[in-house]
């Protein structure tokens, strides 16, 4: 209790450091889940700053603080000019530079950028300096907060620390988490680019970021946070299992007892089918007639035959080897077949540019059943989550999800493998105890995913009724982010504990 009271008198901010933060920036789940924790974490007490990019393409209006940190990095001075606005009780910090004016967030249609290494080396090195010179709003924010940095775009955050300001006395007892999204990507990469991050030889160590003769900087960040999360209890089993870590299931068994598994919140204010501006009829858990009027809506905009008796499937994401998308793609036909429409909404990294094709040419082959609507488009997104009969989710891995929990809460039940934070959140509907939110389905097969889809659409027909329920039982789920905060609180006091012990 003394230690709990400790830290409350002495953490003055939770810095949230993340590549990605809504409302700035979102390419994923990721800025979704860095703005919503943000908030609600605000509304329970907590003081919260961000730090992220301030990207030419998705450029908000922010105040120029007038601070300029210098950071070396590659040989270069790199001058990063700090904006600031706050939002909800949110500092949000932006970082103007010359390496974020591109034409995307990591790449663009060439692929991946070559200088990410040194793109979000700057970030975390910003991130720290900006938590010593800028006023916020009176003062700099010192010593004494929590950094908590996501995904390797953020992992160095810990190494720098240690690297290069606890040797010189500095931060000795702020301490770090690092909260795993998508640890399929690391950062791994040539060890020549090793010396554009500026640290000393030593940390290109087994112990350090070499990994395997490369770099992997979101390992280097594992080894060195004081605690580490992932979004889903399953996908935090997952992870440690043999296969299941991306190559660190070692490292993450290494350091088991300090990760656990959060499931993410949605934002259930933007996500609310009784409220929401961007759906053309609102409708609630006992007033469903909207949904009827979104699905004759949807149809229409898509160009499908506009019929209350066809079962209409609808999937967002990206188009990614990760999301299932070769078991959705192969399973149109089939699905047609059966006399279902389809929707698919999402694009592809230059590397996936075919699913964009395949999914093109099965529009072209099914007009009036298929619509494939290649591009981000985050109305679209609510249109389809509230228009559609039932959602596809056959992600190979998926550390926690969103889109299950928004077809959730807009009644569109999910039809999901069973993986990571689709078991978690996802129940699997059973006809004789009337229970359940969802389908699921566990081997990674073409026929096991239209097996799913079968039981659903059977339902969907022969048992209206029973759908209603399942229905109901999904638009009334909490999924909100009030029960992720205290999680997370217990894992900055978890984290506060090990840097100051006694
Ligand atoms: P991931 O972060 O792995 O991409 P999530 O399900 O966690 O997957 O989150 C994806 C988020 O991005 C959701 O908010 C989803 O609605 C949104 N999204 C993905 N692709 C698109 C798209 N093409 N158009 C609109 N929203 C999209």
């Amino acid at each position: 209790m003394a230690r709990l009271v400790r830290y409350k008198a002495l953490v003055t901010a939770i810095v949230l450091v993340t590549s990605e933060v809504a409302p700035f920036s979102k390419s994923g789940g990721l800025g979704d889940v860095c703005g919503a924790l943000a908030a609600v974490l605000a509304v329970g007490g907590e003081r919260v700053v961000t730090v992220s990019p301030w990207y030419r393409t998705h450029r908000q209006d922010a105040r120029d603080t007038g601070i300029r940190l210098e950071i070396p990095l590659a040989g270069t001075v790199h001058v990063v000019a700090v904006h600031h606005r706050r939002i909800d009780r949110v500092d949000h910090l932006l970082l103007a530079n010359p390496l974020y004016e591109r034409d995307g967030l990591y790449g663009d249609s060439g692929g991946s950028f070559g200088d990410n290494h040194i793109r979000f080396a700057l970030l975390c090195r910003a991130a720290i300096e900006a938590v010593r010179w800028v006023p916020l709003p009176k003062k700099p924010l010192g010593e004494n907060v929590v950094f908590h940095a996501n995904d390797w775009h953020a992992a160095l955050v810990p190494v720098y620390l240690e690297a290069l300001y606890r040797p010189l006395g500095l931060f000795r007892r702020t301490p770090t988490v690092l909260s795993l999204h998508n640890p399929a990507h690391q950062g791994r990469l040539p060890a020549v680019l090793f010396d554009d991050l500026e640290l000393a030889p030593r940390w290109f160590r087994p112990s350090g970021l070499e990994f395997h003769g490369d770099l992997d900087l979101l390992k280097a960040g594992i080894l060195q946070a004081d605690q580490i999360t992932t979004v889903s209890p399953t996908f935090a089993k997952e992870i440690v299992s043999p296969g299941g870590g991306f190559g660190l299931e070692a490292m993450l068994r290494h350091r088991a007892a300090d990760l656990v598994g959060i499931v993410n919140g949605i934002d259930d204010a933007q996500w609310d089918p009784a409220v929401d501006p961007a759906i053309p009829a609102r409708y609630d858990a006992t007033h469903l007639e909207g949904k009827a009027a979104c699905k004759a809506a949807l149809q229409a905009e898509l160009g499908l035959e506009v019929a209350a008796d066809v079962p209409l499937l609808g999937s967002v994401g990206r188009l990614d080897p990760q999301k299932g998308i070769e078991l959705l793609l192969d399973s149109v036909p089939w699905m047609v077949d059966q006399g279902a429409q389809v929707v698919i909404l999402g694009s592809a990294a230059a590397a996936h540019a075919r699913f964009e094709h395949r999914a093109r040419e099965l529009q072209a082959a099914f007009p009036r059943s298929v619509c494939a609507w290649i591009g981000f488009d985050e109305a679209l997104s609510h249109r389809v989550e509230a228009g559609a009969d039932l959602f596809l989710m056959p992600s190979l891995f998926e550390p926690c999800g969103l889109n299950q929990m928004y077809s959730m809460r807009y009644g569109t039940p999910p039809i999901v493998r069973r993986t990571g934070g689709l078991a978690d959140t996802v129940a699997p509907f059973d006809l004789q105890t009337d229970s359940g939110t969802g389908f699921q389905f566990e081997r990674v097969s073409g026929a096991a995913f239209r097996e799913a889809i079968w039981r659903a659409l059977d339902l969907w027909s022969a048992d209206p009724a029973a759908f209603a329920r399942l229905r109901q039982r999904g638009m009334t789920q909490d999924f909100s982010w009030a029960k992720a905060a205290p999680a997370y609180q217990a894992v900055y006091r978890a984290a506060w504990a090990r840097r100051n012990p006694g």
